[in-house]
């Protein structure tokens, strides 16, 4: 048996579902914010994530997907969406259309790491990106956003970290700090923060392995190195949450070690036991010189992603039921070879009008019959047996009230019609049209 391949997934569906909601969740807080869907490649040239100068990345050091393909050109799965999305910007020149474009994608990412909970090498992100803007009210923005999404999807105890790791001058500053403190403590700092000491030494910062370790919490903290610019604008973003009352915390340890960032890093944490230390189910954070690493002209952004599939989880434990379940308008009962060809005609009709329906095409008994429409959650049960046939009638059945009619084989579509739309359509039929509507 061929099993699919290690740290992938299947969605099945019944969970196919709540991915759907998920994704209409998005699109509609998209749309109340202004940002536009962008879709990009999933596999990009590997140079628009492999760039000189950024190679101090783990992700881009040892988590990529990258092959060569039958022209030897080198190609890379895409880890994270903010390099194709930039690279797409440049390209279509969407610096030339708008002064400032609000994007977002949904979609697969890959990543080369080792599977585990929360972790796979195949997932979903979905992410924004703001280019063309400096003002520190954007970053504030995209923070507001992340945290509607959470909002809509009912998630509670969601923690905002802000912090800031001020413009390259500041960075520049506190670099040698972090170099100066941290080799100090050579011996105690794990294999990859001794590779950063050298490389970027900001990352120490990030480093799970080493962040609870004593010498950690006199790490010297980003804040005392920022200039008084930096400190302006971390001021105004942290002034734009409050005024949006979006409650948040100043987390100093709190970094993004790409040279391309610059200013507001964030993330988003949720408070579940389950999660263990995959509880982050968001972040993000400025950039400024990104656009003109990949060639394009100089660019501020801000973005932000969140993993799909955390997302998705933490509704299960305790936000949104996001599984609404599948339901049909009729399920069609047939009695014999030509009550079935008929049924199966005016079921077309019913579809070709926009209802839901179905039919056995296992040829079996009546109970089986009315056991399937049941499964299906049918509101009308319609069966058709020869002897109705032969008067070209056909029984109906209101699944909820129970009442039962014999109607003409011809009025099937118009009958549901008007049961549907009349005002004495039972409540869980409305309720179900109006889920239709969603
Ligand atoms: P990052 O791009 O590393 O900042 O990740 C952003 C979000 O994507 C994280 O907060 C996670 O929710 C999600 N994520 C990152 N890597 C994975 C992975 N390997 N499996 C599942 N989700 C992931």
């Amino acid at each position: 048996m061929i099993s699919r391949p290690k740290g992938t997934y299947d969605v099945l569906p019944q969970e196919v579902k709540a991915w759907t909601k998920l994704e209409s969740t998005i699109r509609k807080i998209c749309q109340i914010y202004n940002y536009q869907e962008i879709r990009t490649p999933i596999f990009e040239a590997a140079s628009v994530f492999h760039r000189d100068g950024n190679d101090t990345s783990d992700m881009v050091n040892k988590e990529t997907y990258d092959f060569v393909d039958r022209s030897n050109r080198e190609i890379t799965l895409r880890p994270e969406g903010t390099a194709g999305v930039v690279r797409a910007f440049i390209e279509n020149k969407l610096y030339a259309m708008n002064r400032i474009n609000k994007l977002f994608y949904i979609g697969p990412m890959f990543r080369y790491e080792r599977p585990q909970k929360g972790r796979t090498r195949q997932f979903s992100q979905f992410g924004v990106e703001v280019l063309g803007s400096n003002d520190p009210y954007v970053d504030a923005e995209v923070i507001a956003l992340g945290t509607s999404l959470i909002k809509a999807l009912g998630l509670k105890n969601v923690k905002v970290k802000v912090n800031s790791i001020g413009d390259k001058e500041s960075r520049d500053q506190y670099r040698i700090a972090c170099v100066e403190y941290f080799s100090a403590y050579k011996k105690e700092l794990c294999e990859d923060c001794l590779n950063r000491l050298g490389k970027n030494p900001l990352r120490i910062l990030d480093c799970k392995v080493d962040k609870d370790k004593e010498f950690f919490k006199n790490a010297p903290k980003i804040k005392s190195y920022l200039n008084e610019a930096s400190k302006q604008h971390f001021n105004a973003v942290l002034q734009a949450l409050e005024a949006m009352k979006i409650p948040y915390e100043v987390e100093d340890n709190l970094v993004r070690g790409l040279d391309y960032y610059a200013h507001t890093v964030f993330e988003l944490e949720v408070d579940i036991p389950e999660f263990g230390a995959q509880n982050v189910i968001g972040g993000g954070g400025r950039y400024d010189s990104l656009v003109s690493d990949l060639d394009g002209p100089i660019t501020p952004g801000v973005g932000m992603a969140f993993g799909m599939e955390r997302l998705l989880l933490a509704c299960a434990y305790g936000g949104k039921n996001l599984v609404v379940p599948n339901y049909l308008h009729i399920y069609f009962i047939v009695l014999g070879e030509e009550a079935k060809k008929a049924a199966l005609a005016q079921m077309n009709v019913c579809r070709l009008g926009g209802l839901y329906c179905d039919m056995d095409y296992l040829n079996r008994g009546i109970k089986a019959q009315f056991k399937a429409a049941d499964e299906h959650r049918a509101m009308f049960t319609c069966i058709l047996g020869e002897n109705e046939l032969k008067e070209f009638k056909i029984n109906i059945k209101n699944n909820e009230t129970d009442e039962q009619e014999t109607i003409s084989l011809y009025e099937v579509y118009p009958y549901v019609l008007n049961k549907l739309n009349s005002k004495s359509a039972c409540t869980s039929c409305k309720e179900k049209e109006v889920k239709k509507d969603e």
